[in-house]
């Protein structure tokens, strides 16, 4: 029955056809074993500050390595876990995780200066988020600028007065605060200027059609605008050639997140991503290298 499940696990999550109640709870309850037994993981995607070439700080991305369905994509499993009411419990993880990685590299002298975290609309919701996250900060001796969170524009502007509360509580500590995905979640420009931001992050879906698509170009010049009015940091994920580079570049983009820059990656491999670009061709240190 078990090697049945099993099976029938693989071809629902093949194939989004077939039917999305059973998927759900198997993958739900499959869910559930994987926080318990470790099989999330966390990736990181170098963050790059335009001005300086310098690594900005790096997005914690979750992973899910099933022993037998193999890497589960989040946008297979967030909106289950988010469905399935674990997501808070992801969340929790999250944040503790990439903390203590953050911490990690401290000790190891190697210098990543912010996490970000992705947290989803239903943890607003919890009261216990400002707590965990301040004794998650206080646990690895963290000063509360280490960390960002990150939370969709979608959800964002349709939260109710409590998670609102919640936010402001959070960017109150020092926490940053980045509205992520956005441009896709038709923000209302009155709710966004009380919102309590620290980063507005554009979505990918804008650069990767610079090319074909003018309004992409306009949307983000007026997006990067908006943003300056606000006096946030402006970040653009999806970054993936010199055009777009230059082009983001001469808009005054803020920060770049890319795999023109990085994929995400596990923090060994980060470390070395990190050394080799602060070193140059023949191994000499150059001050202020340009990361690319
Ligand atoms: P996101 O937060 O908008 O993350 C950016 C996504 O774009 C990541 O996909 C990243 O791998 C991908 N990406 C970055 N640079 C490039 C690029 O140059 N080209 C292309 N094609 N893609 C790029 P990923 O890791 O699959 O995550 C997808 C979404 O899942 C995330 O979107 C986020 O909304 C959600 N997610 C991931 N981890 C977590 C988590 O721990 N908690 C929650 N609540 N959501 C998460
Ligand atoms: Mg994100
Ligand atoms: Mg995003
Ligand atoms: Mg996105």
């Amino acid at each position: 029955e078990a090697k049945k499940m099993a099976r029938g696990s693989f071809r629902i999550l093949d194939n989004a056809s077939d039917s999305e109640v059973q998927s759900r709870l198997i993958v739900g309850s499959a869910l559930r074993k994987a926080i318990q037994h470790s099989e999330l993981l966390l990736f990181y995607q170098p963050q790059i500050c335009v001005t300086t070439g310098k690594l900005h700080g790096v997005e914690a991305l979750a992973r899910w390595q099933h022993p037998v369905l193999g890497a589960v994509p989040p946008s297979r499993f967030i909106p289950i876990a988010e469905e399935t009411g674990q997501i808070e419990a992801i969340g929790r993880w999250s944040i503790a995780e990439a903390c203590q990685q953050l911490a990690q590299w401290d000790q190891l002298g190697i210098m990543v200066p912010v996490v970000s975290v992705n947290i989803s609309a239903g943890h607003f919701a919890s009261s216990e988020l400002l707590q965990q996250i301040v004794d998650v900060l206080d646990a690895y001796n963290l000063t509360p600028d280490r960390l960002t969170i990150e939370i969709t524009e979608s959800v964002m502007m349709r939260q109710s007065s409590e998670a609102l509360a919640t936010l402001s509580a959070i960017r109150g500590i020092g926490v940053g605060l980045s509205l992520d995905d956005f441009g896709t979640g038709f923000s209302s420009l009155s709710r966004l200027s009380t919102l309590p931001l620290t980063e507005l992050k554009i979505d990918r879906s804008f650069v990767m059609n610079f090319e074909e698509n003018i309004s992409s170009l306009i949307v983000t010049e007026a997006a990067i605008t908006i943003g300056k009015r606000l006096g946030v940091r402006i970040v653009t994920e999806g970054v993936e050639d010199d055009s777009q580079e230059k082009m983001l570049r001469s808009m005054g983009c803020d920060v770049m997140q890319g795999y023109l820059f990085g994929r995400p990656m596990p923090p060994a491999a980060l470390n070395t991503w990190i050394m080799e670009r602060s070193l140059g061709k023949n191994g000499v240190m150059k001050e202020n290298s340009r990361l690319k």
